[in-house]
């Protein structure tokens, strides 16, 4: 399950949806971000932060609420939450319980710890924010467009950029909330990059990580492209057309289903 590996990185990949759990693991803090999915997938992260911690501080940290990302949620009771602040005052929690609860019922899922919605310690609630614990320092982004509580977070010594769902290689944006905000965020990525802190490494909520400036930028622009050709698209109703721009994406199936869901919120957005 563990996909990378480095001083102060190791990435699990859930066989779902190439989902990745994060474990940041610096000389002054453990921050586990987004455990998932399967009990067995849990349970291997937990006892590699319980090998390795060593009496540090833990964190978790949820990049935002879908189901698939707080599934986890506690199987580190003694851990500190992070999250942002849209996250915190989220209206219908009771939704994402009930999606994971169907879930697990689909599956004949048990788990060993209490199925619940994270209530975070720490809020994130501006971009910059940060936590610093010795030598390490966590920055924080507040990153709405996918869904409007999502976060990110910039992780020093290292350069690494926790996206949350953004800029993944194996899917096309997903716009739950807004495709304006979502543009947004993709130009706040690039002016992380340009910071005084070199991103050395990219990983999103699925799939694989970018490990370079170049390959950030393409995905970045890749992004950008579908969210302003499908405008396009949409305003001209030429919606047919529109599935071109999924026709290199490796799953037809659900893939198809979410660029409509893209479709619907772009015309809802347009006639606003
Ligand atoms: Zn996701």
């Amino acid at each position: 399950m563990i996909l990378f590996q480095d001083t102060n990185i190791t990435i699990f990949q859930s066989s779902l949806f190439q989902t990745n759990s994060i474990v940041v693991h610096t000389e002054d803090l453990v921050m586990v971000v987004d455990p998932g999915w399967l009990p067995a997938e849990i349970k291997q992260i937990q006892k590699y932060v319980n090998d390795i911690r060593n009496g540090r501080p833990l964190y978790v940290f949820y990049t935002h609420s879908d189901y698939d990302h707080i599934i986890g949620h506690g199987a580190f009771p003694e851990a500190k939450i992070i999250s942002s602040d849209s996250f915190a005052r989220k209206k219908d929690k009771e939704k994402v319980i009930e999606q994971i609860l169907r879930f697990d019922d689909s599956y004949y899922i048990e788990r060993d710890y209490q199925i619940s919605f994270p209530e975070p310690d720490i809020i994130i609630k501006e971009d910059g924010q940060s936590l610093t614990a010795g030598h390490t320092s966590l920055f924080f982004y507040l990153t709405p467009g996918h869904t409007e509580c999502s976060a990110a977070c910039l992780v020093e010594p290292g350069g690494i950029l926790i996206a949350g769902d953004y800029l993944a290689e194996v899917e096309f944006p997903y716009i739950y909330h807004s495709s304006y905000q979502y543009e947004q965020t993709l130009s706040k990525f690039k002016k992380a990059l340009l910071n005084p802190y070199e991103i050395h490494m990219l990983i999103p909520g699925h799939g694989p990580a970018a490990d370079s400036k170049l390959e950030i930028e393409a995905r970045r622009s890749a992004s950008l492209r579908y969210i302003e050709q499908l405008r396009g698209l949409v305003q001209e109703n030429k919606i047919d057309q529109s599935y071109n721009l999924i026709s290199g994406y490796p799953f037809p199936g659900i893939m198809n289903k979410f660029h409509e869901g893209n479709i619907q919120l772009i015309k809802e957005e347009l006639t606003r």
